[in-house]
This record gives structure tokens, sequence and C-alpha cells, in this order.
């Protein structure tokens, strides 16, 4: 943590003569320049849709210790209501704070916040759940920090081929087929579309034939999904062969309803598979509960947030060499995944 925070305050020492040679070139009329950059702490308000989320969780811890002694951030609980959160977005505004980082609750939604802060003047970095890209389009001041959700399917769909392929003893019926069942997080965010999509796929492209015989939204939850999961088994019972998961939690509630059921001891499994690397997925791995999931970088995915929202909120221009990511189509910020199993849980630590 310490490491990250001075090389952000390094980055923004480096930046401040580069926007004054770039003022300059303003005031000779030489394009899109930004203002000077401010110094000292502006504050930044961070909207986050709902504080109960796991992983949400350890995105603002990330974003709160990257702004020590950096910037000023007023984190808000958005209570999973898009109505509040534009209420909380009017506040900030209405506060003048510098810059806002945002987690929309409804990424369909991102629009109309894109709007207000446009018409105010002050940038957005929307973290987490991805607006369409044609809001993206709407201000040259509005960013995106993420990862690609498509990657943790795929990587979570390998995962379980993997095993399958060296487990014959996992095609409890022996037709061949891998009979599955999907717990689908929140409908309409991208990592429930892209994971559900990209999970089958992958499963498919290494050449194994599936039959889906249940999916449902667990809302990314893991007592939602517990519920969904014993739900599931008390229709297909053990002709259930594998349990794909849009995150973590999910897959954990998924394995506490099938421990209810007996599985986990005297040699009765099931591979389950997700997605964040929580604390808790490590320590299940650990246990064997927990096939695998995906490194979903929250801290990564914070102070990458909280860097190009700081140099926006002292009217700089987000890029490489002022924050230290890679910003791609001048808007993204992509953190990558990485698969984890037992075998290599200590990178994920
Ligand atoms: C995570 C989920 C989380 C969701 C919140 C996803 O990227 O994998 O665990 O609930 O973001 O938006
Ligand atoms: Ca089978």
């Amino acid at each position: 943590m310490k490491k990250t925070k001075r090389r952000i305050a390094l980055l923004l020492a480096g930046v401040l003569p580069a926007a004054a040679s770039l003022a300059a070139c303003d005031r000779a009329g030489a394009g899109d320049p930004p203002a000077e950059l401010i110094p000292g702490e502006p504050t930044i308000g961070v909207a986050i849709f709902r504080f109960a989320d796991t992983f949400m969780t350890a995105e603002r811890e990330a974003i709160s210790e990257a702004a020590e002694g950096l910037v000023n951030v007023d984190i808000v609980d958005s209570k999973n209501s898009q109505p509040k959160q534009n209420d909380i977005v009017d506040g900030f505004i209405s506060k003048q704070y510098a810059a806002m980082a945002i987690n929309p609750v409804d990424r369909t939604a991102a629009g109309v916040i894109i709007d207000k802060a446009k018409a105010a003047k002050v940038p957005v970095v929307f973290m987490n759940r991805e607006p369409p890209a044609d809001d993206m389009r709407k201000w040259d001041r509005i960013y995106y920090v993420g990862a690609k959700a498509e990657q943790s399917g795929t990587m979570e769909g390998e995962l379980l081929a993997d095993y399958w392929k060296s487990h014959p003893e996992a095609d409890k019926n022996k037709d061949g087929v891998i009979q599955y069942v999907m717990l689908k997080g929140e409908p309409g965010h991208q990592d429930a579309e892209l994971r559900t999509k990209f999970s089958v796929q992958a499963l498919e492209d290494a050449g194994l034939q599936v039959e889906k015989l249940a999916e449902d939204t667990g809302m990314f939850d893991r007592e939602k999904a517990r519920a969904k999961m014993a739900a599931f088994y008390s229709a297909h019972g053990d002709k259930i062969e594998a349990v794909l998961a849009n995150n973590d939690d999910m897959a954990l509630g998924a394995i506490d309803a099938l421990k209810d059921e007996g599985y986990f001891k005297y040699n009765k499994y099931m591979p389950v598979v997700g997605v964040d690397a929580t604390a808790p997925a490590l320590e299940a791995l650990a246990e064997g509960t927990l096939l695998g999931t995906v490194i979903n970088d929250a801290k990564a995915q914070g102070e990458a947030t909280l860097s190009l929202a700081n140099v926006l909120a002292r009217g700089g221009t987000p890029s490489k060499e002022n924050t230290g990511y890679d910003i791609t189509d001048g808007k993204y910020v992509w953190i990558p995944y990485k698969k984890i199993t037992k075998s290599n849980v200590q990178d994920a630590r």
C-alpha cells in the first residue's frame, strides 16, 4: 500500500510541469489541453452501489487507502437504489467536489449521471459496472476502470474443463456430458451476462459436451444463491455434476447448500467454480470445497480508480505517465484476471 501511494505521489509530482506546458499551449491556441493542475487535497465524491457487497467492500477499502494523504474522499452507500444514487451525485455536484468515482446501481442509468456531470463540469471515473459505450462517448472527461467480463468467464470455464478432463469420475452418469447448473449474477450486469456465456463457451471450446440442468439468478449474493442451489438440488439431485457461479459469494452459497446435502465429506464431491478470489473463497479453496476462482483484483481496481480521479480532480488528463495504468481508447483501464486453484492460492493472498 505504501509503495502505491509513493508511486501516485511521484507521478503526480511529475505531472505538474507537464500540465503547465500544456496550459501554455492552450494560451497559444493549441487544441484542448487541461486547466492548470490544482495542488492541495481536493475532494472526490465516491458512490458505491451497495456497501454490503463483498467485492465492492474490498474495492472501496482500496480506494480509501490509496487516497490517504493525497486527496479527500467522501464515500457514500447508494443502498442498491439508482434514484438514491442520483441524489448522491446531485449532492456531490452541489458541494463542488472536484471529481466523482461512481459504481452505478444500474449501469444503463449512467447516461443520466454523465449528463449531470458534464453540465457541472465534474469529471467521473465509473468502476465495476460498465456504462454503455454510447454513454461513455458523451464527454471526454468520463473514464471506466474494470476488468474484462468475458475473460473471467473464459477462465472459469477453463478451470472446470481442466478438472473434468483429469477426473473421469466427475461424469457421474457416464454419458460423456457435463450436467451443470448456472448461478447467475444480477441480470444486465456485464459480469453476469458475459461470465454466463463465456464460461460455457470455454467448456465447449475445450471439446466438452454440456447440458444445462438449471439456471437462475442469485443476484451475486450468498444467501440467495444458497436458496437457489437448494431448489436446483431438490429438482435434479445427484444428476448435477458441476456448478458454475458468476461470483464467489454465490459459489460459496452453493457449497453451503451442497454441504446440507452431504457433499464435501466421505468422498462426495461437486466441482464448484466462482470469480473474485475473495478472502472467504480462498479459505474454501484451501479447505478443498471450492474448486477454483479467478482473481478480480479489487485492490488494483480501487487504486486505479483513485489514481484517475485524482488526476481529473486536479484538472489533468489521465495518462500512463501520471497514473501508472494503460488507458485504452482514451477512456478505459482494464485490470487483468488470473486463475486461482488450491495449488496457487498463495498468489491471491
Ligand atoms: C463481482 C461481484 C460483485 C459485482 C458488483 C462483480 O465484478 O464479481 O462479486 O457482486 O461486481 O457489481
Ligand atoms: Ca454426465
